[in-house]
This record gives C-alpha cells, structure tokens and sequence, in this order.
C-alpha cells in the first residue's frame, strides 16, 4: 500500500466522554493509524494511550477473533450456537418479544442498552421499547455512571444540563476536583488542565478524593476524606462561607430558592466535626473553603466518586449549593461541571433511552410532556409509570417478573455490581438476546439469540461528549462478516413486530442514520436541549454544542448566564439533606473500605482496549492494593495471592502495597473479567461489590464496599 493511497475521515475516540476529535487514516478496508484532530474543540490534536492506539483494536486478525460475525441462535443453554440467517434471527426476536408480550404483558420485557451506543441507535431502542413494546423497561449502563448526576442537576438546577465548557477550565482560577482522577479517567481534559497551569501558575487545584492519585499528586491541596463523606465535607465548607461571610447574598436572594432550609442544616457541620468525619486536617478544610469561595472564578470538575454511591444524588446537589450559595453558575470559569464517563451517555440522558426519562429532557410524570412525545410517535399513549433501572432490572429477572431480556452493547455479566444475583438472573430468566459487536463470554453464555453489531469504526451517527458538544462518529470501514448497525437492528425487529401488531409500520422505515437523526432533533423542538438546528451537514462542518435552535449558528458554551433556571420559579434550588455514611458499612469481619475505579490505558470490561498488548505495560494483571501496614498486620508481602471477600462474593488475587490510601482503605480496578483471572465462575471486582443504590438517581454504590482480605 503506498502513502497516496490513504484516506483520512474525521470521527470521535470510542471511550471516554472527553470526545476526542480523532482522524483515522486508512485504505477503505483497513486503519492504518489514528491522530488527534487538531480541529476538534474537545482535544485540539491531542490523543491519550486508549485513543492512539485505536486503529490496533481493527486490525482483521484481531477483529477475527474478538467479533460477533454472524447471527446465532441455540434451542437451549447447553447446546452450541448454530449460525442463523438474519431473516431468522429477526423474526425469533420478534416472536420472542410477541409471545413475552402476550403470556405476560409489556412490563416483562427488559432493554438493557449503552452510553457506547450512538444517539441514533440509542432513540431507535427507546422509540422500540415504549412506543410499539409499550413498556417503560429500557435501561443503560449509564444508569451505572450518570444518573445520580442528573437527579443532582435536577434537583437543583431544574434540568439536567452541564452548564459549562471545557473552556472554563482557561478561565477558571480554581478548579475543585472531586471524586474524579481525571489524570486516568479523562487524559485529554487532564491535558488541558496541565496546560491552563502552564499558561496560569495562579491557578489553585483542590482534589477531593479518598486516594492519592495521580491527580490528586499533582494538586496545590489533597483533602484525603474517607470513603463517602462527601456530604460532610461540602456541608462543612457552606459553614465555613456563611461563618466568613464568603457566601454571595445577591445571588443568593434574587437567583435561588431554600437556603433558609439549607443555613439550619449546615449549622452543626462546625469544621471540628467535619474534619473529625471526613478524616481531614482543619486547616487543609478552612484552605479549601478559601479558595473555592473568594479565588474564583471556581469550577468544580466531578465523576464517579459522588455518582456512584447509595447517596449520590445528595453528594452532586451538595456539590452544586456551593456554586449557588458563592454565585459562581453561568459565568467564564465557574460552574458544576459533571465529566460523564462514556462516549454518549449524554446522548442517551438527550433521547431519554432510561426507565424514568422521556425524549428530550421530558418528564416522565407530567401529563402534557407524555402527550407532546405520544402525539409526535403516533400512539395514544406512552406508558406511564417509570420501568426497572439497571439493578432493578436484573432483580426482576432473577425473581420471575421479567421474562426476556435483550442486552445491547453492554457485559453485565461484569460490569453490574454483586455479580452472584446478576449471573442467578441470567440463568433464570427464560429469554436472552445479545446484540454486540464483541464476543465478550461472561454474557454471551447466557445468550440465546446473537445478534452481531458494528463497533466504531464501522457505524455511523452522533455523540455527545460531557461538554454537551455532538460530533459526528463516522464509518471508515465496511460492517466486518454479517454486523449490522444498532440502530438498524432495533428498526427491523420493530417492523416485525408492527406488521404482527398492525400498527406504527411506517415508524421505523429509516432509510439511513441521518433519518433517524432527523426525526429525533424534530422531537427537541422547543425544549431545553433543543438542536433543530443542527443538521448532520451542520455537524460535518464542526462539532456544536446544545442548544442549537433552528436558524442558529452555533450552539451555547454556557448556561443559565442569565440567571434564570429551569424550575417553575425560575430560581435554583437548594438541597437541604444530611450526610449519611456508606451503604455497606466496615466493621471486624470486613474492617476494609475498598474502593474502586479505572486504569490509565484500560477501558471498562476489556473488550477492546484488552485486544491492544502494549496498553498492559502500564499495569499488566489485576491486583488488590492496599497500605503497606494493614498487609503486615495479615503477614501480607507483596504478590501475595489473597482472597477479598465481601458480605456478598469473593475475589483472589494478588495484592500490592500502596501509600496512596491510608490504613483501613484498598483499591481495585474494575476492568479484569473472568477471562484475566479464573475463567467461568470468577467475577472481577464486582464478586464484591454493593447492589445498594440511590433512592433518587437508583445508581449502585460501585464505588465503595467493606471488605476482609486473607493470604490463601
Ligand atoms: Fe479517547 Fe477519552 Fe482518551 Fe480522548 S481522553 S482519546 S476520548 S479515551
């Protein structure tokens, strides 16, 4: 092949919700190598190791032997999978769904999908679930990342929208990360930090985190507080600012609502009693206040430390009363900037492919958004009473009440937290469909219908990255053996499924990607999120943030710059609510807080980054950290097989000493899947982990568990 040969397309980086602009060079038939595009605004040309190493995950040796190729259906579990025609495949899924439908109503039907999925795949599945299945029951594994962030915006903001850009952080004076080790989980966006140090040696950098991380190393000030104390600490520098008068009164009066609510609860969060909780120094407290509350601009950079906990919503809207109370909202270099996880789990919360949520930011209870969504589908009604998140889904599998489940671009079999109820649900439940592009096996053993789909590099749509930025994702290559798109996939079990029903037949005949796009921004018309706008030649030209109304050229780096909030009043809410301790508590039998989170160069459960050989440089197996004293007290020595076990499962591996957490702490990473360690039967880091969740957001506490560890 000859260098003239090579084409180069514009598309976005797969993995974080960074959304790097990504150019892929190739021949049509193969990527030859990937660069930053140094046109995107998310990352101006720079590339972490996940994203520069993409094109290594399409090599066809490699494709060969991860991917799903064709459509496969079995007559029971122990039997082999025997190769299907399309044809066959997708009529088994229809009659499937039908007869579920039939013997036992919609609601016995779960959709378990992605943030990795496009936004167009994402609203063909909700448009599948609710308005022609006519159930509520599409869930995501977002629900596992970001939704205790949007109940937290929504609480208090009145919608779920990040009101800032990544720009912010060049205008910004103080940046205050919590719960967030951006150095590992965002690279790029670290970058950009690094930069605006460079370019700014004022800039203060307060991380907030239980570990010493990279991040956290790297910072002008570190509050180690222990595990889930979030609250504590936020309530405790309110204290602080209204003891030191810090707090914004004007703002406060004319923008807000409840913190009158608020000032009586903060009251005995003295910094004594804070430090005391949180584990912190008082002075490192009263420095932190300071800075956040008289240095602004501030903007508070957050993830899963406050989202993935039994009380997470409270830990995003406590975060948020500290940029309201100080009036640091809609201005350059202020703002509670929640950083997603995956690629598009913003898309998803946009179309509304979650149990409690409606298309375009539309609320589930209120009568008139369900008629604005029904009219504009074409049915009387969307259902409504709110269906099974995540966790809830797979419980109602394993007690009888969901009888099919179609699992989309997702491993829960892995990822789900207390991995022993979430494997009791696959085998119980009489119906599993798998649509992946990889042949991940904790899942695909359950399967009973395989349907293959196309990962990047081959599908074509949109994403939306956490600066609430769309970009185009673009096919280079051709779909490898029979995949087909999820987006397609959704649409043509609906058409069978309408024609048996005799009714939305013409509402799933997309001809292509930009189709179904077109219809979905149409549904946006005169919402929060509105981008009718924003064609695909629009987004061909440049990435643009929301909202993006028709006629306009360019979409809004900030919100609410006018003080104006999407609650009835207008105003932003205050959240009054007292800090409540971890889920799943230490005590003598499992004296151990571990904690949980990502590596540098891996992403999620594995199924591509795992197929890159020279991203295991950076940590090659799974292991258990911990403080070099707690492993003496066990007679631990480095490299030592040793059991975690929990009040739910149990994990071995060998553990490694650490003094980036104090004692009585430990860490493991979450991507290691049964094929890194024992095989069929082992579970990773979620053997251990919690199945509590949120009462508000019903996100799983996945970053926290109490543990015990034993040299085997
Ligand atoms: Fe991809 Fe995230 Fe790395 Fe950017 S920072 S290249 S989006 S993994």
């Amino acid at each position: 092949m000859t260098a003239a040969a090579l084409i180069e397309t514009r598309t976005t980086c797969p993995y974080c919700g960074v959304g790097c602009g990504v150019i892929a060079q190739h021949d049509g038939v193969q990527i030859t190598g990937v660069r930053g595009d140094p046109d995107h605004p998310a990352n101006f040309g720079r590339l972490c190791s996940k994203g520069a190493n993409l094109h290594l995950t399409t090599l066809p040796e490699v494709a060969q032997t991860s991917r799903l190729l064709t459509p496969g259906m079995r007559v029971e579990r122990s039997a082999p999978m025997q190769t299907v025609s399309w044809d066959s495949a997708l009529d088994s899924v229809a009659e499937r769904i039908a007869q579920t439908v039939a013997e036992h109503g919609p609601d016995s039907v779960g959709i378990y999908v992605s943030g990795q999925l496009l936004t167009e795949d994402y609203y063909a599945f909700n448009k599948l679930t609710k308005a022609l299945i006519g159930t509520q029951n599409i869930d995501t594994n977002s629900r596992l990342c970001m939704s205790s962030a949007v109940a937290g915006y929504k609480a208090t903001l009145g919608t779920d929208s990040v009101p800032c850009s990544y720009e912010d952080i060049d205008h910004a004076r103080v940046l205050f990360i919590s719960g967030s080790n951006t150095a590992f989980a965002h690279p790029v966006l670290y970058r950009r930090i690094e930069a605006a140090r460079a370019a700014n040696p004022d800039l203060k950098i307060i991380v907030v985190d239980p570990r010493r991380t990279d991040t956290a190393a790297e910072a002008d000030l570190h509050l180690p507080i222990l595990p889930g104390t979030d609250v504590m600490l936020y309530q405790g520098m309110l204290h602080i600012m209204l003891w030191e008068s810090w707090i914004d009164r004007v703002f406060i009066d004319a923008r807000t609502e409840g913190f009158d609510q608020l000032k009586a609860q903060v009251r005995n969060a003295t910094p004594a009693e804070v430090a005391r909780v949180c584990g912190i120094d008082q002075a490192a407290l009263l420095e932190a206040t300071r800075l956040f509350a008289t240095q602004g601009p501030t903007l508070s950079l957050y993830c899963q430390g406050l989202n993935q906990s039994a009380d997470g919503t409270h830990k995003n809207a406590a975060l948020i009363n500290l940029h309201l109370a100080t009036g640091q909202i809609g201005k350059p270099g202020a703002g509670p900037f929640s950083l997603t996880g995956q690629p598009n789990a913003m898309g998803g919360r946009e179309v509304g492919g979650l149990a409690n949520l409606l298309p375009a930011h539309r609320d589930l209870s209120n009568p008139a958004h369900r008629a604005e969504v029904a009219a504009f589908w074409g049915i009387d009604e969307v259902p409504t009473t709110r269906g099974k998140t995540a966790v809830e889904m797979f419980e109602a599998a394993r007690t009888g009440q969901i009888k099919l489940l179609w699992i989309v671009c997702t491993n829960p079999a892995h990822s789900l937290p207390n991995q022993q109820a979430v494997h009791e649900a696959l085998s119980t439940v009489p119906c599993v469909i798998v649509q992946d592009a990889f042949a991940s096996p904790a899942t695909l053993r359950y399967a009973d219908i395989v349907l293959p789909a196309t990962p990047w590099a081959e599908k074509d749509g949109t994403v939306t990255n956490s600066e609430r930025r769309i970009s185009r994702q673009r096919a280079v290559l051709p779909p490898m053996g029979e995949a087909r798109h999820d987006w397609l996939i959704a649409a043509q079990v609906a058409q069978n499924l309408a024609a048996r029903w005799g009714r939305l037949q013409r509402g799933f005949a997309w001809a292509d990607s930009e189709a179904v796009w077109n219809e979905w921004r149409e549904l946006t018309r005169g919402t929060d999120c509105d981008i009718t706008g924003m064609s695909y030649a629009m987004l061909d030209a440049a990435p643009q943030q929301w909202p993006l109304r028709e006629g306009e050229a360019t979409g809004a780096a900030r919100l609410f710059t006018d003080g104006r909030f999407h609650t009835p009043s207008g105003r932003a809410r205050f959240v009054a609510q007292g800090y409540k301790p971890v889920a799943d508590r230490v005590d003598a039998q499992f004296p151990l807080a571990l904690t949980t989170g990502r590596l540098r160069d891996q992403w999620h459960g594995l199924s591509r980054t795992g197929l890159v050989p020279k991203l295991f440089a950076h940590a090659p197996e799974p292991r258990i950290e911990m403080n070099g004293a707690d492993m003496g007290r066990r007679g631990l020595r480095e490299g030592d097989l040793v059991a975690v076990e929990s009040r739910r499962g149990r994990q071995v591996l060998p553990v490694a000493a650490s003094d980036a957490m104090r004692s009585g702490q430990a860490f493991m990473a979450m991507h290691w899947g049964e094929e890194y360690l024992g095989g069929a039967g082992t579970h990773g880091v979620n053997s251990v982990t919690s199945d509590a969740i949120d009462p508000v957001s019903r996100q799983p506490e996945l970053k926290h568990a109490a543990v015990r560890v034993s040299k085997l």
